[in-house]
């Protein structure tokens, strides 16, 4: 019921996520924390459908969706995605324009709407119109990641899936980034869930926590109590190795 799946490699002696079962409310931010190699990524790709679970299955308002090839153009449009590394999350050779209206030029929007929608985004994350004629080589990590924000939330998404979205970024840069996704989620009502090692990115924003350790769910539960009381060993352990 719920679960996700993941078995690695053909002798089934690895699994990335196992028996992982996880709700995440209208409006709500879920973080999701581990550590390298526990399996956030491989949640976040059974999420986008970027992977198949091997038992188990991704619901949306209740609704089974299939891995993305399978998926419905709607279906699509309701998960926006951001990825870890600016520099590889978007194509070098688009625009930003481009970038921003492709998931709207797939939706088969017309010129005149893809343009004004590009505007009204640039505004939204902050980047001034002058930049939607640039590459991606022209612009910090920050912006980047702010083009590619605006790309996952063109569609008015009902989950935008952020996998370590400040990790690569400078320590003043992650907090103005989280700061903008924090004032997205009130104006737009967005809902996430949001990937990172870092337990402070995510004290930062998460309404409530899950731990994720060896592809196993250890607990999870509201921010300030997987914070002030772990449920589990493991958390307590992960607390206690930030200084
Ligand atoms: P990080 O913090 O480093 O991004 P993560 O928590 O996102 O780590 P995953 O990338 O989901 O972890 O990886 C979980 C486990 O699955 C790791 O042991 C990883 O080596 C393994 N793994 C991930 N992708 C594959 C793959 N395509 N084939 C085989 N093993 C994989
Ligand atoms: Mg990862």
């Amino acid at each position: 019921d719920g679960v996700f799946d993941r078995v690695f490699g053909r002798t089934r002696d690895l699994q990335a996520v196992d028996d992982v079962s996880l709700e995440i409310g209208a409006g709500e931010t879920l973080g999701l924390v581990g550590e390298s190699g526990s399996g956030k990524s491989t949640l976040a790709n059974l999420v986008t459908g970027l992977e198949a679970p091997t038992s188990g299955e991704v619901r949306l308002d209740g609704v089974p969706v299939g891995p993305a090839g399978d998926r419905s153009p709607d279906t699509l449009a309701d998960i926006g995605v951001v990825f870890q590394n600016p520099h590889s999350s978007l194509n070098p050779r688009m625009t930003v324009e481009r970038t921003i209206t492709e998931p709207l030029r797939a939706r088969g929007w017309d010129e005149g709407r893809r343009r004004e929608r590009v505007s009204h985004l640039l505004e939204v994350v902050g980047l001034s119109e002058r930049y939607a004629s640039q590459y991606p080589h022209e612009l910090s990590g920050g912006q980047i990641q702010r083009v590619a924000i605006a790309r996952a939330i063109a569609l008015d998404p009902k989950l935008v899936v952020l996998d370590e979205p400040v990790s690569a970024l400078d320590v003043s840069v992650q907090a103005r980034i989280l700061n903008l996704l924090l004032d997205l989620q009130r104006d737009l009502e967005l809902t996430y869930l949001v990937i990172s090692h870092d337990l402070d990115v995510i004290e930062h924003v998460a309404d409530r926590i899950a731990v994720l350790y060896l592809g196993e769910l250890m607990e999870v539960g509201p921010a300030e109590a997987v914070f002030e009381r772990p449920a589990h060993p493991y958390t307590a352990a992960l607390l206690e190795a930030i200084p």
